[in-house]
């Protein structure tokens, strides 16, 4: 008898698709029968390690799609190299009110302190909570809607762009955008303006935009809108990679050969010290 019904539990669950279920039902079933569990427990046990590998199969398959790769923390984020960051204000938006509030946030700061870690790790964060996210690079955004535009699609794309909840647009003044790509960000960021997030990363300063997009008026009209509900958070310190990069060095190298610029060779004939 409960030969048989232990047969149907699993053409149910194999017809609901239920794997890890499965997989888990024997164990369950022999801690039953051991008394080591209640039939309550037993049906508890059973159903969350089902919903865990389907929540992790959710989060992996978000996070493919959202292009987050490669895979920033902040558990991963060493906040002690970057004492320019307040740790609690990063702490703060990883609670994700900023999406509910459809804010800006705007990491700044010279290239390898972070940013675009930071950018994924809030962007991980989002994923976990069920929000849609979407990241991508300036010059990388600027050309979908440049080849949607010239398709006769733009407006579908700026659709596609304005339901995700969090966007993140790294990368602004790396490269300087094509002629015409400031209009298109410009349509872009009035479509979510007040609707939805974004996260903005740039190693140029909001005076530098007029440049960056190669129109003043237009970089005017956009911090307009991404100053409005905004959160800049400006990062000092020096690069994460140059320093990971003078961590392989020999020491008698380090010493010499780091971020900061070296000293000034003494002039000939200066007494040499020790140092
Ligand atoms: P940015 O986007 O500002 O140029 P990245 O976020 O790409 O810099 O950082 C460069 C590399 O250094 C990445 O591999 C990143 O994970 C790592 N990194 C940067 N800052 C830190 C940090 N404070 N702790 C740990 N890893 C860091
Ligand atoms: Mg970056």
């Amino acid at each position: 008898m409960t030969a048989r019904m232990l047969d149907a539990i699993r053409s149910s669950l194999v017809s609901l698709r239920m794997r890890r279920a499965l997989e888990e039902l024997d164990a369950i079933v022999r801690q039953l029968e051991r008394g080591q569990l209640g039939a309550i427990e037993a049906i508890h046990n059973l159903l969350t390690a089902e919903a865990a590998r389907r929540e992790d199969r959710r989060v992996a398959m978000a996070l493919k799609t959202c292009r987050l790769a490669p895979i920033k923390t902040l558990e991963g984020f060493d906040f002690s190299f970057q004492p320019s960051l307040d740790r609690d204000r990063i702490m703060a938006l990883a609670e994700l009110d900023f999406i509910r509030r459809h804010e800006t946030v705007h990491l700044l700061g010279p290239p390898g302190t972070g940013k675009s870690h930071l950018a994924c790790a809030l962007g991980i964060r989002a994923v976990k909570a069920g929000k849609r996210v979407y990241r991508t690079t300036l010059v990388e955004l600027v050309e979908s809607l440049a080849q949607a535009a010239r398709e006769g699609r733009l407006v579908s794309k700026l659709r596609f762009y304005a339901r995700i909840s969090l966007l993140i647009v790294d990368e602004i003044g790396y490269l300087p955008v094509s002629e015409g790509g400031a209009n298109l960000f410009f349509q872009l960021v009035s479509a979510r303006y007040e609707k939805a997030a974004m996260i903005l990363t740039s190693n140029r300063g909001f005076g530098e935009w007029g440049e960056v997009f190669g129109d003043p008026v237009v970089a005017t009209a956009l911090l307009d809108r991404l100053l409005h509900h905004a959160v800049v958070i400006p990062i000092e310190g020096s690069s994460y990679r140059l320093r990971q990069h003078s961590d392989l060095m020999p020491e008698h190298v380090r010493t010499n050969a780091t971020i900061i610029p070296p000293a000034p060779k003494p002039q000939k004939g200066a007494t040499m010290t020790d140092n």
